[in-house]
């Protein structure tokens, strides 16, 4: 391998240099990192390990009502829904937590047809969705990395009354950078890739076969999707293989070197934790479980390291958990999902052809009055990708907080849009009384943007947006 093609900016002897001494830190400390957290310009390698070390409930108070105000002041109310689309469970690989790995005998195949990837969309458009996360395993059907390009073009295709996706984001093996392009061309939002963990002997241990050995292979696919042109890269580690401080750290090291190369760090960050699959020793007795309190804490302090990365919740997490997680940082959840390609149709999601088990079982209109009953606007906004806010313009117009006067508005219209077309009589009535609410606590420049748009959507117009 040419040395190029190793991602040495993962340093784990500087993790552990920063993260060895395992000092408990002083109160005076933490209080001084979290003042100048709450300037929002995130935090250092240090500062993390620092606040990672926090085990006084006082603090670990203190560090999550800090992560709220920097997440409610950068985000606001808003939560935006998506949810994922598995087309295929064949894979090559053999992660040895994954129900889809090829040796898997108790797990059902399929792959689903450009029809029945159609069906899937229309199921979750008349759901209310308007984002699906495209999700596959690692095999290609004869037709090869076409058989993808098709089912983005179907599902972007697919329309049911005024209903329709209007971004596709794919969580995909690591591609070239030709291949990147293609998806680039295929108008994908973005491109997430979880590397599992950083630790490399961890990695070796649990990538038993498949390309998916390469753990450089793997790290370096952000350098090649960015240098095919697409803007927002998502990253996440598989919580659970590995120390999470560790983890945490290298993702810090990971987001460094997007920063200094391409001027932006990722779009968003996800939090998986692993979950029982059909098939998996190490899913059901993950080897450095992750307690509820610390994955709080983990991603009260990611939200204060990048204040203004997206951070995303999927239903691997209980009702519960997931709750807990709005308030210290989260700003994107999936809802209703099914993990077996075809689950959509098939109702309940078939054990047998699903990746995981999931925590959250609750349909869409039940997340979403349990999201309202909280007092998060429910958002389906799509509108930064579909004008070219992406990447570094995101970040730009992120950073001055002047996306209030963007996302804010945009996330009444599309969810005044969900409430027409989609909402029972009491989720719209609900719904209608969280709009007007937020109307009254908007300044007049948000409410002169978001009152003739609500207009424009309760009077029949769709895909009103800023
Ligand atoms: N096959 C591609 C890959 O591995 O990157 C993309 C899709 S894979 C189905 C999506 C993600 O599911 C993986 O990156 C992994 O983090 C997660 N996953 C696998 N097994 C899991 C489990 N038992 N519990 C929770 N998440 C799991
Ligand atoms: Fe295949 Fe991805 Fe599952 Fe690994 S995590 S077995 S690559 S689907």
């Amino acid at each position: 391998m040419k040395p190029q093609e190793r991602a040495d900016y993962i340093n784990e002897q500087e993790i552990e240099g920063i993260l060895a001494p395992r000092p408990r830190p002083e109160q005076a400390k933490v209080r001084e990192l979290l003042a100048k957290a709450r300037e929002m310009h995130g935090l250092t390698m240090e500062e993390v390990a620092c606040l990672s070390h926090v085990e006084s409930p006082e603090l670990l108070h203190e560090i999550c009502s800090t992560a709220k105000q920097v997440k409610e002041e950068i985000y606001g109310s808003r939560l935006v829904l998506f949810a994922p689309l598995y087309i295929s469970n064949r894979c090559a690989n053999e992660c040895t937590y994954c129900a889809f790995r090829a040796t898997n005998t108790a797990l059902k195949r399929r792959t689903l047809t450009q029809e029945e990837i159609a069906e899937e969309t229309r199921i979750l458009i008349r759901q209310g969705h308007k984002r699906v996360l495209v999700v596959a395993g690692e095999a290609l059907p004869p037709q090869g990395f076409q058989y993808i390009l098709d089912s983005i073009a179907t599902i972007y295709d697919t329309r049911v009354g005024p209903g329709e996706i209007r971004r596709v984001n794919v969580n995909l093996a690591p591609q070239t950078t030709e291949i990147f392009r293609q998806l680039k061309a295929a108008g994908i939002g973005t491109f997430q890739l979880f590397q599992e963990t950083y630790h490399r002997p961890t990695y070796a241990q649990v990538h038993l076969k498949g390309r998916k050995r390469d753990y450089d292979w793997r790290t370096t696919a952000f350098d090649r999707a960015m240098e095919a042109g697409i803007d927002d890269v998502g990253i996440g580690v598989l919580f659970g293989l590995y120390d999470w401080r560790f983890e945490i750290m290298a993702m810090m090291q990971h987001i460094r070197h997007l920063e200094q190369k391409f001027g932006v760090g990722p779009h968003t960050i996800s939090f998986p934790r692993i979950e029982p699959a059909v098939g998996s020793e190490i899913a059901t007795r993950p080897p450095h479980a992750v307690s509820d309190a610390d994955f709080l804490k983990m991603i009260a302090i990611m939200r204060l390291a990048v204040p203004y990365t997206g951070m995303i919740m999927s239903t691997r997490e209980t009702a519960e958990v997931r709750r807990a997680t709005f308030a210290v940082g989260i700003s994107q959840i999936s809802a209703g999902s099914r993990t077996d390609p075809g689950g959509y149709k098939d109702g309940e999601g078939d054990p047998n052809g699903s990746q995981f088990q999931l925590g959250d079982h609750r349909t869409v209109e039940q997340v979403v009055s349990d999201v309202v009953s909280l007092g998060y606007v429910p958002s389906f906004c799509t509108a930064c990708y579909r004008t070219g806010r992406t990447g570094q313009d995101f970040m730009d117009l992120a950073k001055p907080g002047e996306i209030k006067y963007h996302c804010h508005p945009n996330a009444l219209s599309t969810f005044q849009e969900y409430l027409c077309d989609y909402a029972s009589i009491p989720a719209k009535a609900a719904g209608e009384k969280l709009i007007s609410i937020e109307l009254q606590h908007m300044d007049n420049q948000q409410t002169a943007c978001a009152l003739p748009m609500l207009n424009k959507v309760r009077r029949g117009e769709r895909d009103v947006f800023v």
